[in-house]
């Protein structure tokens, strides 16, 4: 009788941990800024008691002036008011921070005013006020 049991030890090992195991921190280039920033766990935690699927696509700040941009889009439209947009962006071909009278659609290169003017010739006379 050579039975070797090892039948005392524990049955299993328990995380205490549980379901935050597979969180950790990510990184995540923002669509806004091209700057990497961290999607925390924290956030991700909110994100999935919140049901969201998708990853967020803009850091804090960019998030936080999105919403503030559409706000007062909203707020100005509602009030029938023709309002003076200036959106904050990184031009895509200087890297230069400059501000554009519109909301860029996602994924759509912006440039700075000399630089769109550099590969849009024709548009010099632009009035500048
Ligand atoms: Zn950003
Ligand atoms: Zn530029």
């Amino acid at each position: 009788m050579s039975a070797n049991h090892f039948g005392s030890t524990n049955e299993s090992f328990q995380n205490t941990n549980g379901t935050e195991l597979e969180l950790e921190e990510k990184n995540i280039l923002c669509i806004d800024c091209n700057k990497d920033f961290v999607w925390s766990i924290g956030e991700q935690t909110f994100y999935r008691d919140k049901g969201l699927k998708n990853p967020p696509k803009r850091c804090k700040e960019c998030k936080q002036a999105k919403n503030e941009r559409l706000a007062a889009i909203a707020a100005a439209q509602a009030a029938g008011v023709k309002q003076r947009i200036e959106v904050a962006v990184f031009c895509a071909r200087c890297s230069a921070h400059t501000t554009v009278p519109f909301y860029p659609s996602q994924g759509r290169p912006v440039y700075c005013r000399s630089c769109f003017l550099e590969m849009n010739p024709n548009l010099i006379q632009i009035n500048d006020n």
